[in-house]
């Protein structure tokens, strides 16, 4: 019986406890549809543990966007060596941000359940095909 590794699932934005259901709706990049799911379709873990818990990943988004932010600013400076208009970087800046945003939605999500929330803890024994009898 294999079981899912964890950096697979944290990719592909399955549920920390069992790596098997799906915690978001819709496709993997959507501006309209990126919706978390209330529980987790497989093993029925409630995704938000506490009344606003996500409010916590905003901190994480803010976190990513600094680092896509000066990922992309380095980036367009090794490119174009640029150092006279303050004007491609904010475009840049601005426009990647924006670009990036419903991954970045993603992401703080999955990164705040997978490694911020002590509470919740991987069940290998809800990692299988089959439902436990007892769901
Ligand atoms: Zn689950």
């Amino acid at each position: 019986m294999s079981k899912t590794p964890k950096a697979w699932a944290m990719l592909h934005a399955k549920c920390p406890r069992c790596r098997r259901g799906d915690m978001f709706e819709g496709q993997m990049y959507s501006i309209s549809q990126n919706k978390i799911r209330q529980d987790c379709p497989n093993c029925g873990l409630y995704f938000e543990i506490e009344p606003g818990y996500f409010y916590a990943a905003m901190y994480v988004s803010y976190a990513l966007n600094i680092a896509e932010g000066g990922a992309l600013v380095t980036g367009t400076y090794l490119l174009t060596h640029n150092t006279t208009s303050p004007w491609l970087y904010c475009i840049v800046l601005i426009g990647g941000c924006f670009l990036l945003s419903p991954i970045t939605f993603r992401y703080s999500r999955v990164l705040l359940l997978y490694w911020l929330s002590p509470k919740i803890h991987y069940q290998p024994y809800l990692d299988i095909d089959d439902k436990p009898a007892n769901y």
